[in-house]
This record gives C-alpha cells, sequence and structure tokens, in this order.
C-alpha cells in the first residue's frame, strides 16, 4: 500500500510505534487513579489507533482487505460486547481479550515458522517462546472464561495429574526445542504438533483451577500474553509490540503478585489447591447469629454520628451499588459521616468495588482503602457490611488453622454496631464461617442487598 520509498516508510513507521508506545504508557498511569482512568484508556485507545494505520504502510503489505475486514468484524464485537457486559461478567470478558491478544501473538509465530522465513537464530528461539507462552494463554484463558461464564461449572481434579499436566509440557518443549534445531525450516506437521500440545496443556492445566481463583489466573495469563506479544515484537522487528508487550507483562505480573499477596496465598496455591470448594477448615465459633429487621438497622443507622459502608462480593450479585448511595446520601444529608471502606480483593476482580461504587457516583474522597481507612473503625458508630464476608473476617487475625489466616482484612469487627447485609448463612468464597457474624456487637439483616438497602432507605426515611 506504501506509496514512500521503503528506508523512509521504515523510519516513519518505528516512529509511529514509539510514539503509540508511549501513548500506552501514559494511558497505563492515567489509569492507576479512578479519576485519570476514562482518559487513560482513551489515550491507549489513540496509541492503537495510530499503531494500527501506520502499519499499513509497511512496505509489501498486502492483503489490505482481508485486514480491514478483520478489523471491521472485530471492532464491531468489541464494541457490541462491551456496550453489553453487565460489571459481574467483566472478569470472563478480560479473560476472552486477554485470550484473543495471547492467540493473535501465537498466530503470528505460527505463521513464521510455517513461513520458515530465514531467521537469524535469536527470532526462531523467541518466536517459538512467544508462540508457547501465547498458545498456554490462549486455551487457558478460554477454559478460565467457560468456567466464569458457568459453561464449566466442575474442577476437573484426577489422580496423576500433574504428571500428566508435566508430561505434556515435557512433550511440547521437546518439540519447541525441535523446530529451533531446523532453524526456521521445520515440517509443518512438527509446528503443528508443538501447537497442538502447547494448547493442550494451557487447556490442562487451567481445568483443575477453581472457579472462583480465576481472576487470578488471569491476571498470570495477561502477563503471559504480554510477553508473547513482546517476544513476536522481535520477530516482527515491531517496536510498539515490544514495548507494550512488556508493559502489559510486568503489570499483569505485579497485579497476580499483589492479588496473592491481599490474599495471603501463593501463586503455587493458587494454581494448585481448590480452595473454596469444599476444602476449607477452621475452628469452631462461640455465639450465635442475631437477626436485626430493617426498621430497626434504619433507627440505628440514621441515630449513628460515623457510618462506614463495607461493600463486598454481594453487593456485586444484588447490584445494590446504586440503592446504597442513594441511602448514604439520605444520611449525609442527616448530617451522619458517612465513609466507604474497600479492601484490596472484595468482590471477584481487582478494583470491582471501585469500579461499582464509580458507576453510582460514589465520589472518590469518600472512599478509603485498607491502610488509609482501617483505623477509623474504632470510632465508628456502625459498619454497614453490604456482602462482604471473607474480607471481614476476623478469625483471619486469631485462627492460625483458618485457610485466610495472615490475610488483611478490615476491621469492622471493631465499630461499635455492625449491621451485615446477606441472604443466609451463605459462606464467602473461601467456604468458612465468619466470626464477625457471631459477635455481641454484630446484627444480621438477612436479604438480598439491593431489597435490604431499599428497605433501610424506607427505614430512614421515616424517622424524619
Ligand atoms: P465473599 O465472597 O467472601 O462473600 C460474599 C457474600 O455475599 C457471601 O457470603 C453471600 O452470602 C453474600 N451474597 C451473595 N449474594 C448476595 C446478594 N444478592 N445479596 C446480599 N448478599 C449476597 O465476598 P468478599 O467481597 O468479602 O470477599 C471476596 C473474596 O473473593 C475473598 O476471599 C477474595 O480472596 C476472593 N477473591 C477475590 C478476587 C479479587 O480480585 N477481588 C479474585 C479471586 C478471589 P449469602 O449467600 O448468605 O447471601
Amino acid at each position: 500500500m506504501s506509496a514512500l520509498p521503503a528506508a523512509v516508510a521504515g523510519d516513519l513507521i518505528q516512529a509511529v510505534y514509539f510514539a503509540a508506545a508511549l501513548l500506552f504508557i501514559i494511558g497505563l498511569k492515567r489509569m492507576s487513579s479512578p479519576k485519570g482512568a476514562r482518559a487513560g484508556i482513551v489515550w491507549a485507545g489513540v496509541g492503537m489507533l495510530i499503531a494500527g494505520l501506520i502499519t499499513f504502510l509497511w512496505p509489501g503489505m498486502h492483503n489490505d482487505i482481508l485486514i480491514l475486514t478483520a478489523i471491521f468484524v472485530g471492532g464491531i464485537a468489541a464494541w457490541w460486547s462491551g456496550k453489553r457486559v453487565p460489571m459481574t461478567a467483566m472478569p470472563q470478558m478480560v479473560a476472552l481479550y486477554n485470550g484473543m491478544g495471547g492467540g493473535a501473538a501465537a498466530a503470528i509465530a505460527c505463521q513464521e515458522l510455517v513461513r520458515g522465513s530465514p531467521f537469524a537464530p535469536a527470532p526462531v528461539v523467541l518466536a517459538v517462546i512467544g508462540a508457547l507462552i501465547g498458545a498456554v494463554s490462549f486455551s487457558g484463558s478460554l477454559i478460565a472464561f467457560a468456567k466464569l461464564q458457568g459453561l464449566i461449572k466442575k474442577s476437573l481434579r484426577y489422580r496423576g495429574q500433574q504428571l500428566v499436566n508435566f508430561l505434556v509440557l515435557l512433550a511440547t518443549v521437546v518439540g519447541g526445542a525441535w523446530v529451533i534445531a531446523l532453524h526456521g525450516n521445520a515440517p509443518m506437521q512438527l509446528v503443528v504438533a508443538f501447537f497442538a500440545l502447547a494448547l493442550a496443556f494451557g487447556v490442562l492445566v487451567t481445568v483443575p483451577i477453581g472457579g472462583a481463583d480465576m481472576p487470578v489466573v488471569i491476571s498470570l495469563y495477561n502477563a503471559c500474553t504480554g510477553l508473547a506479544v513482546a517476544f513476536e515484537g522481535f520477530v516482527l522487528g515491531n517496536a510498539a509490540m515490544i514495548i507494550a508487550g512488556m508493559v502489559v507483562g510486568a503489570a499483569g505480573t505485579l497485579l497476580t503478585q499483589l492479588m496473592a499477596k491481599a490474599m495471603n496465598r501463593s501463586l503455587a496455591n493458587v494454581l494448585f489447591s481448590n480452595f473454596g470448594e469444599g476444602s476449607a477448615q477452621g475452628g469452631t465459633i462461640a455465639g450465635s447469629l442475631k437477626p436485626i429487621d430493617a426498621a430497626d438497622a434504619g433507627v440505628m443507622i440514621a441515630y449513628a454520628e460515623k457510618v462506614i459502608v463495607v461493600p463486598g462480593y454481594g453487593m456485586a450479585v444484588a447490584q445494590a451499588q446504586h440503592k446504597i448511595w442513594e441511602l448514604c446520601q439520605l444520611l449525609i444529608d442527616r448530617g451522619v459521616t458517612v465513609r466507604f471502606a474497600i479492601h484490596p480483593v472484595a468482590g471477584r476482580m481487582p478494583g470491582h468495588m471501585n469500579v461499582l461504587l464509580a458507576e453510582a457516583g460514589v465520589p472518590y474522597d469518600l472512599i478509603g482503602d485498607l491502610d488509609d481507612i482501617n483505623a477509623e473503625f474504632d470510632t465508628t458508630d456502625v459498619a454497614l457490611i453490604i456482602g462482604a464476608n471473607d474480607v471481614v473476617n476476623p478469625v483471619a487475625r486469631t485462627d492460625k488453622s483458618s485457610p485466610i489466616y495472615g490475610m488483611p482484612i478490615l476491621n469492622a469487627d471493631r465499630a461499635k454496631n455492625v449491621i451485615v447485609i446477606k441472604r443466609g448463612q451463605g459462606a464467602g468464597f473461601s467456604g468458612i464461617e465468619n466470626a464477625l457474624f457471631y459477635l455481641d456487637n454484630t446484627r444480621m439483616l438477612y436479604g438480598d442487598a439491593q431489597k435490604a438497602a431499599a428497605e433501610l432507605i424506607q427505614a430512614v426515611k421515616a424517622t424524619e
């Protein structure tokens, strides 16, 4: 397509790729705060757009119609799904998009390996490594998607599973090494077998992992996709792919580590244990569950000086954020000091609660994270827990036998009174009992969080 001399076009393209990579980095930086997040997405999107457009100047570029058709179809599908997806389905959407990135990197590698272009030794190695990581990330992310979407309901576990997985990985690595040894002239059958093994490994290593652990796994695959893209960037000599891939790889790795740390679990524990699927243990808890009705709970919060709201996964399930904010506005109008406390792993994906509260219009300055707000519970009249469980379970501090022992929690139990909204006696993600619910200062307001919030609104209004 390019009418420019090849050398000029090459320099221009690389300069624009570099500018696009800078836009990705600026975008990522802006995404680190809720205020800048929307703009950050636009910056990164513009980077992607100019990187895509300039690629058409590549000397010798052909198949323009095919590429434009693919961009059109992909763009429409992404726009449509992005508009329709509910917040609670965001993790599986990320898994799907992430898997596509890994798959695209693997497809590039496949094309280059099959074409058998005269590689220098390094790019063959990089193409094979990128292909391996990208293919595993692709098939693993699809399984993660299927689990989170409820298409696969059970975690598949059997005796000797680790050995089978190890043998498949070994066969994949041997296949990759063979491709490398043939210096880019590997027969098609060998390349196909290598890819099939890598895809199979992604499936096998993901099927035993508990569905609720998937967000951590998705974050890990996200890091893998970034790395795969960076490797393929080297193969293609594409600066934007190298830089963007490295940034995604680093960001995904940090996020995976942060999530595992905030849950006080090692990555190995996430990958190889069936946490929350009936395997949980913990000591027995003294005390009883003391129900309260919405009218009494409404009086309690209406006459409080300070209320801290602790949202959790149940708020997301019930989509109660709008009603909760309506309730909080009533309280603020009455002169009650209201704050929101967000635990780093509340909900089922990083930033889950922040996104929901932002969607409801809660001002950022009312929201505190764990380190900011924990000391404030001591001077709080009511901690209002909305569908949160594990993130406020005090056994994490005291019970060494508990699977969540050591996980930092929100100190809701230190508030003068605690009101817990949940539907019944369902456990949280970890599958264990919550000692908070049995404390003398805790009352249980049973019901769906949205319905309970609506009843609280009426109860608070009735006190006026
Ligand atoms: P939990 O999963 O611990 O508890 C959620 C509670 O919400 C349940 O006890 C349930 O009780 C209640 N609930 C469910 N639906 C409703 C509803 N419609 N209305 C009211 N209540 C409802 O949530 P947390 O947010 O406290 O903790 C998150 C957990 O997820 C942590 O263990 C964390 O480690 C884990 N996790 C988090 C990830 C992240 O990135 N954020 C990733 C992976 C795991 P009931 O059934 O009785 O209503």
